[in-house]
């Protein structure tokens, strides 16, 4: 690759920042006040971010007084930083203060808004635009918008994009030609592709692929006609690979092969931008035109940085910004150097980044047409003039839209301005030396975001990975041939007496997944017997020998993941991510009670002069593990582990409807090497062999999920049982939910409406933490719930091991009965707003579309009991008391959720909203073990929380031995 100059790259920066500081703004004009304001905000870094934080969340608020009291609220604890008329403001509630404050605020964030958004309208941005062409730059239009969360939305969007696309070649046909800036299209615009489907899922990536296509293609043949340019934006890391491969596959298509206006946004800060580049540069080759590349650095770095802490996922960004502007100035050169396939697009506003793009386009003899720089609408002014200056191409990326949805990016761009990294904040508020500005990049050692935790989840799998659909894929495809999977009661004695069974995918009744031989009442009896031999030699294992077995169990279940989740699709009709949820959740469960039990099986002694105390725990016996179908891998795996790592032998009970997974853990548990009777499996009819179990004397320990009848029913037997067998059989149960999700007349409803359906909807609703009702706000209702039912009537139903899938069947037909007939009886107490349908779905397997009520009474039975299936019910509450009374006004205490803007909001619900777990700003489903230790009460349980510090106790008891060593003189310590 050509040499740069690193003295050509000094001079050319040198020239700039003479140009750039001899048009600073005069004092007192509007520039010069936006600038001392914008560098005000910066001095600290906690203000900045609560002012940001209002600012995100002014356009949601609805009246002067809920302006105030959010000001109030976020920049009460930072008023330190105010002057003090402002602080003395802030104070004011009520009249006459309070229209001139909230007056002052919305008037101060328009005037920001409109620093960097273009216009409200395609007439209003026509101006705008004519404004920069007189100063001789050129423009690329983006859309602002909300999140598409339906096919109405995604149609709108699509809309719109050809109105711009129509407008703006009508007020741009009178501007006076120029070449250089006409070069290419007149009229540019920008487009997110994920806003062309409410289905954009990078799991599903030909299914979202053709959806996308179907709304891009008539912009593409409405730009093309009209002369205009098409620039694909690109959003997060998980989006990258699908955004890559819609554009390869429209680009493609014989009618657009030739055509030479699109490129495409590639972001330098991701490790893997070089690839993308290499396999850009050889498809634009084979495609025989090329297309134009906008290198930007990439303004999702905290984001990308956050979610891979989270989810335990490789950081897909650099994490040094030296690193980056080194790999920009890489890409840079590559892309000259490849400018037959990849024509550069230099996007940023750092001096040091547009010299040594100036330089190289030099060594290169490179003409100014035929490459160009691009800077955002409302930054770095002077440098875009001064850019300009120097005859070459500038392009200033516009955005036009509603202020409302505009907040985010507002907010985005303030953060990027004001960040300490940022070459704007340097150089242009705070006037950095000139050689410091222009160092070249040298990389420096990476910081790493740490989660502060000392348990490490299993990460989830990243679906938007080619390798890993593959994987699954290929796991689902060498399954089926080995169907159906034969299941047998299995510990020494074992012989499976009662009848047989055939387990059928709900997703299609033809496939029968596992032909079951399931165990009697007189074998239940066998297998009690069996792990209460096995009893004595388990609970004398060293606790760090059973530790190991558990930890290698976990590794067994962890390398046959996609195995695993490819039966649970199958058996139980779970998605990708759930079923992958599932097994990533028992992983969790055997490392982190391994870990538990050597903690609290620690000796504890509190020795006194004379006397020795010792507070020894002990497992208790046998456990009966009784599980539900909906977690079949994950809470079978850690009912079980528990009990097995306190050093209680177990008696596996699966439930009936998933016996085939359960099959493979009791495998792993024999394959890790627990001996054989430590863990007797035990598939059968809960009613059967539940009672035989209860009437064993060596059971000591029941631990049951399931639903809140069979749960009680199973306490109050064995409170009964307690005279026979001689022993109080100790309960811990786990049982059902009616969650709310409360929606604040400040929420984000995009936010909201995708929390609210991922848990109402997710597994069909067949999860105890799933939302079941969403109480909202009075001001909020009626927008909520017509985005709601847009995002619902959206849904896609379909088999579960399709990844477009996004409504599954429900687990059997008698549990499909059973949820049509409860819809059936809420008609009568309720409006039904949606219904769906499951089509011809509902012939192959055991389907039912999801359903939302709206107008339901809080005490009527839709809103009062656990129905376990895709079905919605929507309350009205007056305001936050009626909202958070309707939330706790039901018997159970499982999971619960709101979405607020409003700090104290947020504090008031965290206190007053009795349930197990509550989630704020999120999505009530996917607790983590140990991150979010798992459970509820009142009738949802008995407080215990799974994957929690308090859980094993229940698998042990305590005794305490004192004995007095003082005896005949000695005192006993000298041993
Ligand atoms: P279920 O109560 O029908 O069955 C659960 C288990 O109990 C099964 O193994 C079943 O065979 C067994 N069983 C049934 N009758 C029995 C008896 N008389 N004696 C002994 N065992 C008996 O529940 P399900 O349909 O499998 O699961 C759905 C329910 O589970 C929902 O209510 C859901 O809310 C609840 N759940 C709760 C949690 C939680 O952590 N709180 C988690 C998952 C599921």
């Amino acid at each position: 690759m050509t040499q740069v100059d690193e003295r050509r790259i000094a001079e050319l920066g040198h020239d700039l920042l003479a140009r750039v500081r001899s048009a600073a703004p005069w004092p007192l004009t509007r520039a010069w006040v936006e600038d001392r304001g914008m560098a005000w905000t910066m001095r600290d870094e906690r203000f900045k971010a609560q002012l940001f934080r209002f600012v995100d969340a002014l356009p949601g608020l609805r009246d002067d007084a809920a302006v105030v009291r959010h000001l109030g609220e976020y920049l009460g604890p930072v008023a330190g930083a105010l002057p003090a008329p402002a602080r003395w403001l802030l104070g004011r509630q009520g009249w006459p203060t309070r229209p001139l404050v909230a007056g002052a605020a919305r008037f101060a964030a328009h005037r920001l808004a409109h620093k960097f958004i273009a216009g409200e309208s395609v007439a209003g941005a026509a101006r705008a635009l004519g404004r920069l062409r007189r100063r001789r730059l050129a423009f690329t239009i983006d859309l602002l918008g909300e999140t598409v969360l339906s096919e109405v939305e995604a149609d709108g969007y699509a809309d719109q994009y050809r109105a711009l696309i129509g407008g703006l070649s009508d007020a741009t046909v009178g501007w006076r030609a120029d070449d250089l800036l006409d070069q290419g299209a007149r009229v540019n615009v920008s487009i997110k592709l994920s806003a062309l489907t409410s289905r954009w899922d990078p799991a599903a990536p030909v299914a979202t692929s053709r959806a996308v296509r179907e709304r891009l293609r008539p912009i593409l043949r409405l730009a093309r006609t009209r002369g205009a340019f098409v620039n694909v934006d690109m959003e997060h890391h998980a989006y990258k690979e699908l955004v890559l491969t819609v554009l390869r596959d429209v680009l493609d298509e014989a009618e657009f092969r030739a055509w030479p206006d699109v490129g495409v946004a590639i972001q330098a800060y991701l490790r893997s931008c070089g690839d993308d580049l290499d396999r850009l540069a050889t498809w634009a080759r084979a495609r025989g035109t090329p297309l134009w590349v906008r290198l930007v650095k990439g303004a999702y770095w905290d984001y990308e940085t956050v979610i891979a802490a989270q989810n335990g996922w490789p950081v897909p960004v650099w994490t040094d910004k030296r690193a980056t502007d080194a790999a920009f100035e890489a890409h840079t050169r590559f892309l000259f150097a490849n400018r037959d396939a990849l024509r550069p697009a230099i996007a940023g506003h750092n001096v040091r980044s547009i010299a040594h793009a100036l330089a190289v386009a030099e060594a290169h003899g490179v003409a100014p047409a035929d490459y160009e720089f691009q800077m955002l609408y409302g930054m770095a002014e002077p440098l875009k003039d001064a850019v300009a200056a120097l005859g070459r191409r500038v392009r200033v990326y516009a955005p036009f839209g509603r202020l409302l949805p505009g907040m985010a990016y507002l907010v985005r761009r303030l953060l990027e301005n004001t960040s300490n990294t940022s070459f704007v904040r340097a150089g242009f508020l705070e006037g950095a030396p000139e050689e410091h500005l222009l160092m070249p990049p040298i990389a420096g050692p990476e910081r790493l975001r740490h989660v502060g935790a000392d348990f490490v989840n299993e990460p989830l799998t990243d679906f938007s990975r080619a390798e890993a659909r593959d994987a699954l894929q290929g796991a689902i495809s060498a399954l089926r041939p080995r169907l159906p999977l034969p299941v047998a009661p299995h510990f020494p004695g074992a012989v499976g007496r009662g009848p047989r069974v055939e387990i059928r995918n709900p997703s299609r009744l033809s496939e029968v997944v596992a032909q079951v031989r399931q165990a009697d009442a007189g074998e239940a009896t066998a297998a009690a017997a069996s792990a209460a031999r096995a009893f004595p030699a388990w609970r004398d294992t060293p606790v760090a020998e059973r530790a190991r077995l558990l930890e290698t169990t976990a590794d067994l279940l962890a390398s046959e993941r996609m195995r695993l989740c490819a039966i649970i699709a199958l058996e139980t009709g779970k998605g990708w991510r759930e079923a992958d949820a599932d097994v990533a959740e028992a992983v969790d469960f055997c490392r982190y009670y391994a870990r538990e039990a050597i903690a609290v099986l620690a000796p504890r002694t509190r020795d006194v002069p004379g006397e020795r105390n010792e507070y020894r725990r002990e497992p208790r016996g046998v456990a009966a593990v009784i599980a539900p179908w909906n977690f079949p891998l994950a809470i079978l795996t850690g009912m079980s582990a528990a009990a097995l790592a306190a050093g209680n032998t177990v008696v596996l009970k699966p439930a009936e409807q998933s016996p085939a997974i359960a099959w493979e853990l009791s495998d792993a548990f024999r394959r890790a090497g627990i001996p054989a009777g430590v863990v007797a499996f035990l598939p059968g009819v809960g009613e059967v062999v539940g009672p035989a179990l209860l009437a064993h004397p060596a059971v000591t320990t029941v631990a049951f999920t399931g639903s809140r009848d069979v749960g009680l029913a199973i306490g109050r037997d064995a409170w009964l049982a307690a005279p026979r067998v001689g022993h109080v059989i100790r309960v811990i149960a786990e049982m059902g939910g009616k969650n709310a999700i409360i929606v604040d007349d400040d929420a984000d409803l995009d936010e909201a409406v995708q929390g609210v359906v991922a848990s109402a909807f997710g597994y069909q609703g067949q999860k105890c933490s799933a939302c079941s009702r969403a109480v909202v706000l009075d001001a909020v209702h009626d927008a909520f719930v017509a985005r709601l039912l847009d995002a619902v009537r959206s849904l896609v139903i379909g088999e579960a091991d399709d990844p477009a899938t996004q409504v599954g069947p429900v687990i059997d037909a008698e549990a499909r009965d059973r949820i049509l007939a409860r819809i059936a009886d809420a008609r009568g107490e309720a409006t039904l707003a949606y219904a769906g349908d499951v089509g011809e779905w509902g012939k192959r397997g055991t389907y039912v579309a999801p359903h939302v009520f709206t107008a339901v009474p809080p005490e009527s039975r839709l809103a009062q009991e656990e129905i376990f299936g895709p079905v919605l019910a929507v309350l009205r509450a007056r305001d936050l008391d009626q909202a958070l009374a309707i939330a706790n006004g039901t018997r159970y205490a499982l999971t619960g959720g709101l979405y607020s803007r409003s700090p104290a909001t947020i504090q008031r619900v965290r206190r007053d909203f009795h349930v197990g777990n509550l989630y704020i700003n999120r999505k009530i489903t996917g607790a983590l073990v140990d991150r979010q230790p798992f459970g509820g009460f009142k009738l949802s349980g008995v407080g215990a929380k799974a994957g929690g510090p308090d859980y094993l106790l229940q698998f042990l008891d305590a005794r305490v031995i004192t004995e007095n060593t003082l005896r005949h003189g000695f005192t006993g310590d000298e041993t």
